[in-house]
């Protein structure tokens, strides 16, 4: 049984705000969140996802902190706090950890509850689902399928066509404008 967007987002509100104690910058006031991982600027679309292994210090040394709090640790930023759940210009999200593309403009969607939210993938070959039982809750864990960073859960109340809801932490993002053949980037809007 679901429950309702809005009852789901009062309740992940309460879960961000449990762990907002958090000494970082992903539970900022301020519409921020993280710097985007420096490096991290151009989607890259490999034909097959190999994955990608490196230690808990040489992503330390790598991810800004609030990022490394999110993408390596699980954490949750707090709702409405991150870069990019109220932005709408065209583009791709990539992964913050590997640049990895993982999430296209177009089926980004209004979903109310403060965080990024696809009705799916770039490709379906981009992310991996893992049971997630933490703060009592049975969820479906959504991680970058190369470097396995924590991106956020996924619910089945999302729109049409898919009826999922991609629910992404920005810290997990990096937004990119996508080249067109022509080399110039693609219009706003
Ligand atoms: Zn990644």
């Amino acid at each position: 049984m679901c429950p309702s967007r809005r009852a789901f987002a009062a309740s992940l509100a309460s879960f961000a705000a449990v762990i907002a104690c958090a000494p970082d910058g992903a539970t900022a006031a301020a519409p921020t969140g993280p710097e985007p991982t420096p490096g991290v600027s151009l989607p890259q679309d490999p034909a097959t996802v190999t994955p990608i292994a490196k230690t808990d210090a040489e992503w330390a040394a790598l991810l800004p902190a609030g990022t490394y709090r999110v993408l390596r640790e699980a954490g949750t930023e707090r709702a409405f706090s991150g870069r990019y759940w109220n932005n709408h210009d065209k583009g791709a999200y990539v992964c913050s950890g590997c640049g990895l593309r993982l999430f296209a403009s177009e089926d980004k969607f209004e979903s109310g509850t403060g965080w990024p939210s696809y009705t799916r993938p770039a490709q379906a070959d981009r992310v991996k689902i893992n049971r997630d039982v933490t703060y009592g809750m049975v969820r479906e864990e959504v991680v970058c399928a190369r470097c396995a960073g924590h991106l956020g859960h996924v619910f089945d109340d999302g729109p049409a066509p898919t009826g999922q809801r991609f629910c992404i932490n920005s810290a997990s993002l990096v937004f990119v404008t996508v080249p067109t053949p022509t080399g110039g980037a693609l219009p706003p809007g």
